[in-house]
Parts: structure tokens; sequence; C-alpha cells
């Protein structure tokens, strides 16, 4: 089994009610086992689209699907979810979002998977679930989740509902 972080965004339909049930199907996931969840956050969108506010959140689970697999079936959920990637803006609004932050120690970059996901060391609404799920997290790289933690720009977000 590889440990793994997932990453959730939704901002349109019912948010948290999204991220509510992408979690549960989160747990359901083939070869996988749960291991734990993040509270909700509300966080302030980034990029330069208006939009509403995100709900986000992060889980570990552990699993015996390869990368590839693991990101079908994370795609299967959001488009399950009603995402429409062709239609979207970048980092515009939607329904779901799951994002593969780890894969144990894994280092990949192919046309589709890129991990650790590039992102994750800079977003605010990334590093702080993970902080509560994993305090003692280190990158691939060597990198501290505490360290990354220590030089994030603060765009201000509130813990929606308690794990
Ligand atoms: P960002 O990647 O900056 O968070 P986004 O989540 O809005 O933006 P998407 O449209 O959801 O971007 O994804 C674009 C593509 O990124 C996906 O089709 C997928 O193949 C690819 N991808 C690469 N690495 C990952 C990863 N670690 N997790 C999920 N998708 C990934
Ligand atoms: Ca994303
Ligand atoms: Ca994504």
């Amino acid at each position: 089994m590889t440990r793994v972080y997932i990453a959730l965004g939704s901002n349109l339909g019912l948010p948290e009610q999204n991220v509510a049930l992408a979690i549960e199907a989160l747990k359901k996931l083939p070869k996988s086992t749960f291991v734990s969840c993040s509270s909700l956050y509300q966080s302030i969108p980034m990029g330069h689209v208006s939009q509403d506010d995100y709900v986000n959140a992060v889980v570990a689970i552990n699993t015996k699907l390869d990368p590839l697999d693991l990101l079908d079936k994370t795609q299967e959920i959001e488009i399950a979810f009603g995402r429409e990637r062709e239609e979207e803006e970048r980092w515009g609004p939607r329904t779901l979002d799951l994002d593969i932050l780890l894969y144990g120690h894994c280092n990949m970059k192919t046309e589709r998977l890129t991990l650790p996901h590039y992102g994750m060391t800079s977003r605010e609404f990334v590093l702080y679930p993970l902080d509560e799920i994993a305090p003692d997290l280190q990158l691939p790289d060597g990198r501290t989740l505490k360290s990354l933690l220590s030089t994030l720009t603060e765009n201000g977000m509130t813990v929606i509902s308690q794990a």
C-alpha cells in the first residue's frame, strides 16, 4: 500500500455538499483504504476569474492502485459530480476538483500526471488541511510541510466544519 494525499475543491452548485459527498466517494475507491480527512475549509479563489469562494479539504488514503489508475478513478469521480473540463476557464468555477498531491515518495512527470502536484507547495488551501492530518509530512525532495507553511502568503481561510 502507498500513502496518498488528495486535495478536494468545489465552488459550483452546493460546494460543501459536493466536497462531503466526494469524500464518501474517495472512501470507496477500489484497492484502497481510507486513512483520514481534514476539516472543510472556505477559501478565496486563486487567479483572476471572479467567482464564489471555494470549499476545500484534503484526504489521506492508502492504495494499491498505481498512479495513473488512481488518476483515472479520481477523474471519473470529478465527471460524476458534473465536471466539464472542456468548458472551463483556467482556475474558473468547478463542481469538483480532485488533485493528487502526493503518491508516497513518487516523483513523476508525464503528460497526464505530475507528482508531487506542482501547486501544492504554495497553496494555503492545500497546506493547512494537510497540516491537520499529516503535520510531520515531508516531500520527496526532503522539504517539510512546516517549512512550506512558514513561507506561505496567506489569503485568508476559515474552517467551516470540523473533521
Ligand atoms: P491546477 O493543476 O493548477 O490545480 P486545475 O486543477 O484546475 O489546475 P485541471 O483542469 O483539473 O487543472 O487538470 C488539468 C490536468 O492536470 C488533468 O487533466 C490531469 O491530467 C493533470 N494532472 C497532472 N498532475 C496531476 C495531479 N497530480 N493530480 C491531478 N491532475 C493532474
Ligand atoms: Ca487544482
Ligand atoms: Ca485538478
